[in-house]
């Protein structure tokens, strides 16, 4: 275990120069407060727990000392945002400190959220506001403990610094941990600014840092896009299994890692609804839950298109070919499991097609189903779910065809409900309880913020005393309106 002055850093990415970043310093903000910290990701840099609750902690990650061993750097990158080209985007309010590494060896990137301007700031102001720090905390750590590839976040910090958004809000940070931060528009921006040797130097870090095994294969770039384009279409796997919709995914918001990158107005579905738009200004539903797929593979073709100059456009295709193969078994993979069908059997696809298609109709809570699904015995919870269906005859003949299906597994009940209650969630973080805890913490309560986080950390458990956390979602709470100023 360490103290925050014994931590090591690495800083490779900055040594690859002023061309990718630029060196800028944390703007403090007033009054620092730990709002939450997590001790899994805190973990990650073989940090003592209790070293959060030291004030220089809160310092630390308002901005106010830094590491001598830290080098801050705002990282330069473009991309693609709703289908348009941005040239240049980049940490308008997020800096690269350093890279820590841990005494497994491995590398962790920290990145703190609204640490004020930088040259890529264009007209923002560099902050992030308590409200959205929470949501991407609170978020990140909770798709980690359901097994979702996800950045972490170590902790926010509040401040009595105001920030103006649709109303005067106060500022604060969240301290962002990821191998890398390297996302699509990192490798567009060098490519379309037609930086070659950059874009070579870049390809070669992501390569030798993050993707070492392509480095022995024929065309190490290659495998490398093979590589991000078979993580991708795990992650999408995961997003649509477990019903999380991204609401922004531009190609500056997707990670060379795969791994579920800047949060902004994300959404887990309460009721199951295919076309669900979790982002109030996407008016055409680009990024709609069903669209999350399809946008997924277009922005690889995005990244392909940057790789040109290393990968023919005939191998790239035929990678690009690979995406939809790959999402669908993982995803059947992942769907089959929820279910509690262990093996495989043709049929299983269209099993979940028509479940979805019953779920479409009527006001099912998607998490709470699974978990119901699960329950022992099998008959008893397919009764007690069948009320919530509109299309009742529907529903007898999908449930009499999954019982039938389920049986075939032949897994005593208790084991049934064991294995599917350990891929079925019992809370998740939906918006409205997210909502719950920011409004005590703008009051300056972070307790309900910190419970929650508790909960989420163990999401398939029984929490007795805290069900309230899985209560399906009051009316109100199932059409929130998530500003996307953050
Ligand atoms: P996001 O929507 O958070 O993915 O941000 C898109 C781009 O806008 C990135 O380049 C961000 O750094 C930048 N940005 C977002 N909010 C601000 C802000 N308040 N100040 C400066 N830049 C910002
Ligand atoms: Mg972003």
């Amino acid at each position: 275990m360490k103290t925050l002055a014994e931590l090591d850093f690495d800083n490779r990415f900055a040594r690859l120069g002023d061309a990718f970043s630029t060196e800028v310093l944390p703007e403090p903000i007033d009054e620092p407060r730990l709002v939450v910290a997590s001790p899994a990701a805190m973990a990650l840099l073989d940090l003592d727990p209790a070293e959060a609750e030291q004030p220089v902690f809160a310092e630390i990650f308002a901005g106010h000392k830094l590491w001598e061993s830290a080098e801050p750097r705002a990282m330069v990158y473009s991309g693609h945002q709703f289908g348009s080209y941005n040239p240049r985007l980049g940490d308008g309010r997020g800096l690269l400190l350093g890279e820590v590494v841990n005494e497994a060896g491995e590398h962790w990137d920290l990145h703190l959220k609204g640490a004020g301007q930088t040259p890529y700031s264009r007209m923002g102001d560099g902050r992030a506001v308590l409200r959205s720090s929470i949501r991407e905390f609170l978020a990140s750590e909770a798709l980690h403990a359901l097994g979702i590839p996800s950045s972490r976040a170590l902790c926010v910090t509040g401040s009595s610094t105001p920030v103006w958004r649709e109303k005067k809000e106060s500022a604060a940070m969240v301290l962002r941990l990821a191998p890398s931060h390297v996302r699509f528009g990192h490798f567009e921006y060098f490519y379309y600014t037609k930086q070659e040797e950059q874009l070579k130097a870049l390809a070669e870090h992501v390569l030798s840092c993050h993707f070492p095994e392509c480095l022995a294969q024929p065309e190490p770039h290659l495998a490398m896009f093979r590589e991000v384009l078979e993580r991708n279409a795990e992650l999408i796997a995961y997003w649509q299994a477990y019903g999380f919709c991204h609401g922004v995914m531009n190609t500056d918001n997707m990670s060379i890692l795969g791994i579920t990158f800047d949060y902004g107005p994300f959404a887990f579905l309460d009721d199951f609804d295919a076309q669900f738009i979790c982002n109030h200004s996407d008016d055409a539903g680009r990024y709609s839950f069903s669209n999350q797929v399809p946008i997924a593979h277009w922005n690889l073709s995005a990244l392909a298109q940057a790789l040109t100059p290393f990968i023919g456009v005939e191998a790239l295709r035929d990678t690009l070919n690979l995406f939809l193969p790959l999402y669908q078994a993982h995803y059947l993979d992942l769907m089959r499991k929820r279910l509690g069908l262990f093996s495989a059997d043709e049929k299983d696809s269209a099993l979940i097609e028509r479940l979805l298609q019953l779920m479409q109709t009527s006001p099912v809570d998607y998490t709470r189903f699974f978990r119901a699904l699960g329950d022992s015995p099998a008959a008893d919870a397919l009764k007690r779910l069948r009320d919530e269906f509109v299309d009742l005859a529907g529903f007898d003949s999908w449930a009499a065809d999954y019982r039938a299906r389920s049986e075939s597994e032949g897994l005593p009940q208790a084991e049934r409900q064991q294995r599917m209650h350990a891929v079925n969630p019992k809370y998740i973080l939906r918006n409205y309880l997210a909502q719950q805890a920011i409004e005590a913490a703008e009051k300056g309560d972070y307790s309900e913020v910190r419970l929650l986080h508790a909960v989420l950390s163990k999401p398939f458990d029984e929490q007795p005393g805290n069900e309230r956390f899985a209560e399906r979602p009051p009316e109100w709470g199932k059409h929130l309106e998530i500003s996307c100023s953050s």
